[in-house]
């Protein structure tokens, strides 16, 4: 299974391992810089094109991520780790998306930052793996999903998978991967939990005829959740809108996407997140600095 533990120690010889795999995998490079092992940048809905000229709704998608890339290679503290989740190609995970996508993230492998993806509506694992090897997992533990634990000093971090089939706007986690979750959690039971995956909870189930545009399993999801309270949080991406919200004391964090928006006026970029003691802090970095949002704070806090 792939478990990512993020430990600064261990980064000398992973860089001397696992990131000399592959030319377009992205792993760990650089030995010496400064790492926050706490810190976390969380990326969505990237939307990656074949051709780097191809642009949605006046937003040119691989200019954003290329841009928000050069920004985290910037920062001082680097970030233990970059979740990009769901959403990472364009529309139908063709092969010519994730090449471009790879060429996007490539800079990062040199610079030290860990990528990690989840799966979005929009992904296709296969096309997505042969991309980007660095990310197909040695051992598959739920089939027919990409899941991983990335173990850190304050949380556990848990990547899931709610890709249903490729291009159809419906999320599913299936019982297998929730079985999979329920067991991985309850062995970390101690530790405050994060999950990561592409779409939004879904509620009440759709009107008659239409499909299921969120988790279609989600009561059988927020079950599980909430016989483990351990579970701080839920992050998802999905809907292009940056929210924080809360449902029974769990934190649901909507984040923006780094490609287009679907409603004029949202930020679109990507979230800085600090773990500590007891909570997280989010910070947005919009694309747009100028946009009122843009360095917006919130700091959450857990028992
Ligand atoms: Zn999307």
């Amino acid at each position: 299974m792939p478990i990512h533990v993020q430990a600064l120690s261990r980064r000398g010889f992973l860089a001397g391992s696992a990131a000399a795999v592959a030319g377009l995998a992205v792993g760990r490079g650089a030995i010496g810089a400064e790492w926050d092992a706490n810190r976390f940048a969380l990326l969505s809905d990237t939307h990656i094109p074949s051709r780097p000229e191809i642009e949605a709704r006046g937003v040119n998608m691989t200019r954003n991520l290329q841009r928000v890339v050069g920004e985290l290679l910037a920062l001082e503290q680097k970030p233990a780790g970059v979740i990009l989740n769901g959403d990472c190609a364009y529309l139908k995970g063709l092969p010519e998306d994730y090449a471009n996508l790879a060429s996007c993230v490539e800079p990062m492998a040199g610079g030290g930052l860990d990528l990690h993806v989840t799966m979005g509506n929009h992904d296709d694992r296969g096309p997505l793996y042969d991309a980007l090897v660095m990310q197909k997992p040695d051992r598959v533990v739920v089939a027919s999903k990409h899941v991983s634990v990335i173990e850190s000093e304050h949380a556990n971090l848990f990547l899931l998978d709610t890709l249903f089939e490729v291009d159809v706007v419906t999320g599913e986690l299936g019982q297998e991967q929730l079985a999979w979750l329920a067991e991985e959690l309850d062995r970390r039971s101690e530790k405050p939990a994060i999950l990561f995956a592409h779409h939004n909870p879904q509620f009440t189930p759709p009107e008659e005829g239409t499909r299921w545009s969120g988790i279609q399993d989600t009561a059988a999801f927020f079950e599980l959740i909430a016989a483990r309270p351990q579970v701080k949080a839920y992050v998802y991406g999905h809907t292009h809108r940056w929210s924080i919200g809360r449902r029974d004391g769990l934190y649901l964090i909507n984040l923006p996407p780094v490609a287009y928006l679907f409603e004029d006026g949202l930020p679109n970029g990507w979230v800085d997140a600090h773990l500590r003691a007891g909570g997280m802090t989010l910070e947005l970095r919009a694309i747009d600095p100028n946009h009122p949002q843009h360095g917006q704070g919130v700091a959450l806090e857990w028992a």
